[in-house]
């Protein structure tokens, strides 16, 4: 057993896709579209998916970057243009501010991190997901967990939370405590696209990677 399912094991989790009920559909999902894909396939049928309308407007898919095996994922909402040009999540000035708030904490996104999106195809003009996209492309994220055995998942910013949470909460009522998703402990925090429009709440921000540094390190 690897180190990682042994400490699921010893918290409960296993197995790992013990999900919560209102997530069920979309482990059916997964299990009709996606019968354990590794990594290649699973980007190669994102590439090429026109499951839902996306496909049309897409330059190319944004399918996630980092550690395959590290124990953080953070999870945003959708690509922006600058994702949909470049084919990476969380670039320009919103991917420079994670990776320096990143830092502060020793993560890197080359090293100990994998960071993704609920959705991998950019909604035009970056209007919000509609809940057949989101309910679409949820198979694809959720292999993506399913492969990475994260021990945490920080959501990122009002959509993801909501989505993964499957809640209508504000994200300020649902900061600062643990969630689950697909039987990982979730926390939430902001989006950093929101941080550099809103530079006071940084600091909350800030204190949700403590706060999701401490939780792992007590797990
Ligand atoms: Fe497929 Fe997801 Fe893109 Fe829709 S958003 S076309 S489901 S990859």
């Amino acid at each position: 057993m690897s180190r990682r399912r042994a400490v699921l094991a010893e918290m409960g989790l296993a197995p790992v896709w013990r999900l919560r009920k209102e997530n069920a559909p979309q482990q059916d999902a997964v299990a009709q579209a996606q019968p354990a894909l590794d990594w290649i396939p699973l980007k190669a049928l994102v590439s090429g998916c026109t499951a839902c309308g996306l496909h049309k407007t897409r330059t190319q898919t944004v399918f996630g970057v980092g550690d395959p095996d590290a124990d953080w994922m953070l999870i945003g909402e959708a690509p922006g243009a600058e994702e949909d040009r470049l084919g990476d999540p969380f670039v320009g000035q919103a991917g420079k501010l994670l990776d320096n708030m990143l830092a502060a904490i020793d993560l890197h996104r080359s090293r100990n991190v994998y960071i993704a999106n609920v959705l991998k195809c950019r909604p035009p003009g970056n209007r919000n997901p509609e809940p057949e996209e989101v309910a679409k492309c949820s198979p694809h994220l959720l292999r993506q967990i399913e492969l990475v055995k994260p021990r945490l998942i920080v959501a990122m910013g009002r959509f993801a939370a909501q989505t993964l949470l499957n809640t209508d909460a504000s994200i300020a009522s649902l900061r600062g405590r643990v969630h689950r998703y697909a039987g990982v402990p979730l926390i939430v925090t902001y989006h950093p696209a929101y941080l550099l429009r809103n530079l006071p709440d940084k600091s909350k921000a800030w204190a949700d990677l403590v706060f999701a540094r401490k939780t792992l390190a007590e797990l």
